[in-house]
């Protein structure tokens, strides 16, 4: 058992979002992004379901994720590596596809190649905006030429990454879609059989037209979104949350009016109350920043979040709750009764982002995956 709350990850869910993908794509590559632990929901099994799915490519962000997959059986579905710069010879032995976004790197991969006598399969990252990694759209395509004439090297993709397809203004990401349609129109003479992708979960969710040859879906397959108020929304995007986040609830006790919850005495009791004590805490990534914000469910009701979130434990106020029992359960994310928390609810009682909540409750709590 592990210290703090369990967290369920719903393999079906992932497959329904999966799936989901497919349809609003017009059955694109699905190139699904599995990076930290797969948003914490567990790389390993939802890369092996996605495997057997017929997963077109996974993306991970560092080699040593990759290699972690290959190991734990996923041979037979390439894997591009978002960020990292990987040794050739582990490319080579684990079957790599990194993502090139230096000469340099291309360089040098293309002479440890040529000395295995292998050729590397690589993609290319263009910056269109998103101002991070990538050859600068309009500052550095003869670079990306000169990638063609390198005999250890081939290049199988291209990408670029949105910076703001999640907002309802969306004239940036217009505008870095055309600079990615420009390059793709002076470069595809040259890399005939590169495809081209640069759809992350929004841009899949609300801009069609920047589906391509794959899309590169992270956080949509975990049953989340970070689209902003007034996005477009299709009706048909019924993602299904793939994570549920579980305390016990240790103890209830009853106190009187005017006494002071938790550290630093943030909440003082207006009336006899009766407050739960539940079983997480920051140590278990449920933020301190949800102190006297946050929202669990208990017997199907909300109870909210009194005083600072410590860290093993967080009190909530029960008064207006029945029905609630000691060792019960306190759900912090997902559904009980008719009632549901989501992540991305969670996130902005946190002044965070969905994907920081499900990756920091997901990663350190003990996780079981079931099928259904
Ligand atoms: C994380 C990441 C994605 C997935 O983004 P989502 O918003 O989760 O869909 C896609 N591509 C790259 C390069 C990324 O770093």
């Amino acid at each position: 058992m592990g210290r703090g709350p369990a967290v369920e990850i719903s393999l079906a869910a992932i497959k329904h979002n999966y799936e989901l993908v497919r349809v609003l794509t017009g059955n694109r590559r699905v190139v699904a992004t599995v990076k930290a632990d797969a948003y914490g929901h567990g790389a390993v099994e939802a890369a092996l379901m996605l495997e057997k799915l017929g997963v077109y490519c996974l993306g991970v962000a560092y080699g040593s994720e990759a290699v972690e997959l290959r190991r734990c059986g996923i041979n037979k579905t390439p894997i591009l590596v978002y960020f990292d710069n990987i040794d050739a010879a582990d490319i080579v032995k684990y079957d790599l596809t990194p993502i090139v976004y230096g000469a340099g790197t291309a360089d040098s991969l293309s002479d440890a190649a040529l000395r295995q006598n292998h050729r590397i399969d690589i993609h290319v990252d263009i910056d269109t905006g998103m101002g991070r990694v990538g050859f600068l759209y309009d500052r550095e395509i003869d670079a990306i030429k000169a990638i063609s004439r390198l005999r250890g090297v081939r290049v199988t993709g291209f990408m670029s990454h949105f910076s703001e397809a999640d907002l309802k203004d969306r004239s940036f990401a217009a505008l870095q879609s055309e600079r990615f349609l420009r390059v793709r129109e002076e470069l595809s003479g040259i890399f005939k059989d590169a495809i081209w992708h640069m759809a992350n979960s929004a841009a899949v969710m609300t801009y069609p037209a920047s589906h391509l040859d794959a899309v590169r879906p992270g956080l949509i397959l975990y049953g989340s979104d970070s689209l902003q108020p007034g996005c477009p929304r299709s009706e048909t995007a019924a993602f299904r949350p793939a994570m549920a986040v579980k305390a016990r609830l240790l103890h209830i006790r009853r106190v009187p009016a005017g006494r002071s919850i938790s550290y630093g005495r943030t909440f003082v009791t207006e009336r006899e109350s009766v407050v739960g004590v539940v079983g997480t805490g920051y140590a278990d990534g449920y933020p301190r920043s949800l102190s006297n914000k946050a929202h669990v469910l208990i017997n199907g009701q909300y109870a909210p979040v009194i005083g600072r979130i410590c860290m093993d434990v967080t009190m909530v106020d029960l008064t207006d709750c029945h029905g609630a029992k000691e060792n019960g359960e306190a759900v912090l994310i997902g559904r009980q009764g008719d009632k549901e928390i989501t992540a991305s609810e969670l996130a902005e009682w946190a002044g965070t982002i969905s994907y920081e909540i499900l990756i920091s409750l997901g990663r350190v709590n003990s996780r079981v995956s079931c099928i259904s």
